[in-house]
C-alpha cells in the first residue's frame, strides 16, 4: 500500500459494536467526498473486523486491527495471528501500542517479533513509539523514541526499512485531551526523520495523542507529518469524518 497522501487511522480500541460499524461504516460510506485523497483506516477490535471487512468491501477505507501475535501459529491461546488478519482483508496493524507496552507486558523484542510477522504476510505495520511525561521532563523524548524505533529497524533488516510506518504518540497525550506542541511534534519528528536519513531511510510519520477535529488541520499541515492516529475522536462517525475532512 503506498503512503503517498496523508494517513488517518481510527483506532477504537476496546469499544463499538455490530451496530456501530453498520451506522459508522454507512456515514463514513455516504460522504466520500469529505476524505477524498487520504488514506483513511479503521481499526476495530478483532471480534469486528469481518463485520467491519464486510461493510468496508469495495469502498475505499481500508481495514486494520490493533495488534497481532508474535507468533505464525500453533499453541498460543487466545492469541490472533498475521496470515489470520490477513485472510480477513486486514491491511494494516497497530503494533506497540503504548497501552499494550504498559499494560499487556509488551517489550521492544515481542513489538520487533510482531512487525516481522505483519510484515510477512504484506499487512504494513503502524509502529508506536513515545515517551512518558517523565521522560519528557528530564528532556529524554527524543532519545528514547529512538531507541523504540532503533531496535525494530535493527530487527527487520535494511531490506524490510521501507514497509513501515511509525505513529509518534506521546503516552502522555494519549486520552488526555492535550496534544503535544506543534512546536514539539516538530522537534521530535524533525529529529526522527534526519536521524533515519543518516540510515538512507525514509518513513512517514504520523502523530497520535488527543488529535480531534479541532486540531487535526493545524498538526496534520507540519512538513515532517504524514498524517494521524486517532483514539477517542474516531468513535463517533460525524466528528471522525470532520476530522478527516481537516487533514
Ligand atoms: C491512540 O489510541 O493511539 C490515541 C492516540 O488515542 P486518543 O486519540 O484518544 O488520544
Amino acid at each position: 500500500m503506498g503512503v503517498k497522501s496523508k494517513i488517518v487511522i481510527g483506532n477504537w480500541k476496546m469499544n463499538g459494536s455490530a451496530e456501530l460499524v453498520e451506522s459508522f461504516t454507512r456515514t463514513m460510506l455516504d460522504n466520500q467526498a469529505a476524505y477524498a485523497g487520504i488514506r483513511v483506516v479503521l481499526c476495530p477490535p478483532f471480534t469486528l473486523l469481518q463485520a467491519m471487512a464486510d461493510a468496508l468491501e469495495g469502498g475505499p477505507i481500508l481495514l486494520g486491527a490493533q495488534n497481532v501475535s508474535e507468533f505464525e501459529q500453533g499453541a498460543h491461546t487466545g492469541e490472533i495471528s498475521a496470515p489470520m488478519l490477513a485472510s480477513m482483508g486486514t491491511k494494516m496493524v497497530i503494533i506497540g501500542h503504548s497501552e499494550r507496552r504498559a499494560s499487556r507486558g509488551e517489550n521492544d523484542r515481542i513489538i520487533a517479533a510482531k512487525v516481522k510477522q505483519a510484515l510477512s504476510v504484506g499487512m504494513l505495520p503502524v509502529l508506536c513509539v513515545g515517551e512518558t511525561a517523565e521522560e519528557k521532563a528530564r528532556g529524554d523524548s527524543g532519545a528514547v523514541v529512538w531507541q523504540q524505533l532503533s531496535v525494530v529497524l535493527h530487527a527487520i533488516g535494511s531490506e524490510l526499512f521501507g514497509q513501515l510506518i511509525v505513529a509518534y504518540e506521546p503516552i502522555w497525550a494519549i486520552g488526555s485531551g492535550s496534544t503535544a506542541s506543534t512546536d514539539d511534534i516538530l522537534t521530535i519528528t524533525t529529529a526522527i526523520h534526519a536521524k533515519l536519513a543518516q540510515l538512507g531511510i525514509q518513513l512517514p510519520l504520523l502523530y497520535g495523542g488527543s488529535v480531534n477535529a479541532g486540531n487535526a488541520a493545524q498538526i496534520s499541515s507540519l512538513p515532517t507529518i504524514s498524517g494521524l492516529l486517532v483514539g477517542g475522536a474516531s468513535l463517533q462517525a460525524g466528528q471522525f469524518l470532520l476530522l478527516c475532512s481537516n487533514t
